[in-house]
């Protein structure tokens, strides 16, 4: 978790110098390398000291010092500055709220604020901030949104993204896979469920010794043998069941894992149950216990002869393919008279009823999506360069390319005025007489400011072949008032795709004051499509919300709203919400070809 805490750092700086005159430029730069940061793949301290990090890109001198003097000292002067009059989580409420550092500060000032556990008294669950507002004279809007900030940052503690803890899991798992005394293992939980965020590591292990039943001796043994393994912190607890063996460790990663070891017979209803979810599997109970196979405790499938039992390479014990069918648990879902339910949508909604019927939805695929709307070159804040971007999706068999660079007022992305987008226009111009096979869309995220309008006028927008509408700064406002901003970017024809409509950041933003419902309704009203943003720290809308734009029967994009190659790689989290909410593909618009495409947009 360093490459987060880093990159935290850095945004903090950036953030409290966001208001002095003049320092635009160092605000940028910060900016773009804490993105870099958090985006590495590999832990930032490594690439430290094997010297990679001094060049890598994004990097700046001004923040490379900052690194450097964190990993050579252990602190860093400028950051103990800051926090020398409020603590870290005090200043995270400033980036959650996004209504400025100065207003925050004043209103911590005015109400003595110098703990997170005295924001969290002021703002108890029943206060008042109306009557509050008036007695200190602030609008009550802005004490609304640090409410707002406190309960969602206390809603996401223990939680990590998925993308981060898979790279962990990774290692977990290539480590355990080597020890011969395991012959086979799957990651199961919510890991398994595709969760967007995860607060822990489960992993279900066969042991080659444990046939009909769990060796106790033997598994614990192993245990301590997996204790002993680098990844470990310490042993927070061991639990013997009657039909397996449990155990908890802290690890180096900062995550919690959890080891069940289990038997031959118990491996198909461990898999089962360990993957969940608990509403899940009480659905699951109650048919099983009309067919006399579940006790009150456990489930017995004694009449089930099960087949040769899978065993599972180290990769597809991380991963399963979108048609991958558990052949164990088939079995069982077959005995039970349903159709078999992917783990995506065993959360307990209305996935057994439709089992039962072979109702379930034909959930979309990663192979079904035909290109990315939502891009970021170097023309903006991206950090890549278009001709790079064509090596790294090869592998995707993509059809077409978005470049959805900023608009003009977005500062901070370094957005386009009407002169830079007649050069984009005309270097994507030459790119595409290049390509025969594949066509790079010319796109633009445009900002919608305060009142609903678009920096772009019509004979602007009317030139892009995929226009996003987005809100970057819309924390000053109530819900109201952003819908209205949102209900007339709509009302622009040119305007396409409404794109990470809810505007949370991970741990980092809070979602702004918005009537979802409405939005979907605005969407339907005027033809548009919601996006589900796959970066793996915004994957907006989330699941429930696009869950009810699937019911409301309108049009989705799952784009990466990449800055940096292996953004690209994270359209399999969009398609994932969109799995874990039923999504089928013809829901979603980048499913279509681009002849398609085209046709959808002239259409409206
Ligand atoms: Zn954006
Ligand atoms: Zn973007």
């Amino acid at each position: 978790m360093i490459n987060l805490k880093l990159s935290s750092i850095l945004t903090t700086i950036a953030e409290i110098s966001k208001f002095k005159a003049g320092e635009k430029e160092i605000v940028i730069n910060l900016s773009k390398s804490a993105r870099s940061i958090r985006d590495y793949d590999r832990d930032i301290m490594d690439a430290y000291n094997d010297g990679t990090l001094e060049d890598m890109p994004g990097i700046d001198p001004f923040s490379f010092e900052i690194i450097k003097e964190y990993f050579e000292t252990g602190s860093i002067k400028l950051f103990e500055q800051i926090k020398e009059k409020y603590p870290e989580d005090l200043l995270r409420i400033i980036r959650l709220s996004g209504i400025g550092t100065k207003r925050v500060f004043d209103i911590y000032d005015k109400f003595n604020i110098k703990s997170f556990e005295d924001l969290k008294d002021l703002f108890t669950l029943n206060c008042d901030t109306k009557k509050l507002a008036e007695s200190f004279e602030i609008e009550n809007l802005f004490l609304e949104r640090i409410k707002h900030s406190v309960s969602y940052y206390e809603s996401q503690r223990g939680r990590y993204p998925r993308w981060l803890i898979l790279k962990f899991t990774g290692k977990i798992v290539e480590k355990l896979s080597s020890m011969n005394e395991i012959s086979s293992l799957k990651v199961v939980g919510s890991l398994r469920r595709r969760k967007a965020e995860v607060s822990d590591i489960d992993i279900l292990i066969l042991p080659e010794f444990n046939n009909d039943d769990t060796n106790f001796e033997k598994s614990k043994e192993l245990i301590d043998r997996i204790r002993k393994s680098y990844f470990v912190k310490d042993l927070i607890s061991e639990d013997i069941r009657r039909e397996n063996i449990g155990a908890k460790f802290s690890t180096i990663f900062d995550v919690n894992l959890e080891i069940i070891i289990t038997s031959k017979r118990s491996w198909p209803v461990d898999l089962l149950t360990t993957t969940g979810s608990k509403n899940h599997l009480a659905k699951l109970k109650e048919i099983a216990g009309a067919k006399g196979c579940f006790d009150g405790h456990l489930f017995n499938f004694s009449q089930i002869k099960f087949k040769e039992l899978k065993k599972y390479k180290s990769n597809e014990s991380l991963f399963e393919d979108d048609d991958f069918v558990c052949p164990e648990e088939k079995q069982i879902y077959d005995f039970l008279g349903l159709k078999y339910i992917v783990p995506e949508l065993r959360e307990g909604f209305d996935e057994v009823e439709l089992a039962k019927e072979s109702y379930l939805p034909n959930l979309i695929k990663l192979k079904d999506i035909k290109g990315d709307l939502h891009v970021h070159s170097n023309f903006s804040d991206g950090i890549m360069d278009m001709k790079e971007i064509v090596k790294k999706i090869k592998k995707y068999d993509y059809e077409y390319l978005s470049f959805s660079d900023h608009s003009s007022s977005n500062q901070y992305g370094n957005g386009l005025n009407q002169n830079r987008l007649t050069e984009k226009i005309r270097y994507m111009e030459e790119l595409n007489s290049a390509y025969n096979k594949f066509t790079f869309l010319m796109g633009a995220e445009v900002e919608i400011d305060d009142d609903g309008n678009l920096d772009y006028d019509n004979s602007l927008m009317s030139k892009f072949d995929i226009a996003l509408g987005s809100i970057h700064k819309g924390f000053k406002f109530n819900a109201q008032s952003n819908n209205a901003r949102f209900e007339k970017a709509m009302e622009n024809k040119y305007v396409d795709i409404i794109a990470h409509p809810t505007g949370v950041v991970f741990k980092s933003r809070a979602p702004y004051f918005l009537n979802v419902d409405y939005l979907i309704e605005c969407a339907s009203k005027y033809g548009k499509a919601l996006e589900i943003n796959s970066y793996y720290l915004r994957l907006d809308l989330n699941e429930e919300n696009a869950r009810k734009a699937k019911n409301a029967g309108i049009l989705l994009s799952i784009n990466t709203d990449s800055h940096r190659p292996n953004n690209l790689d994270m359209i399999r989290f969009g398609v994932d919400i969109a799995r874990r909410a039923g999504i089928e593909k013809e829901s979603v618009i980048n499913t279509l070809s681009l002849e398609k495409l085209k046709k959808w947009k002239s259409s409206r």
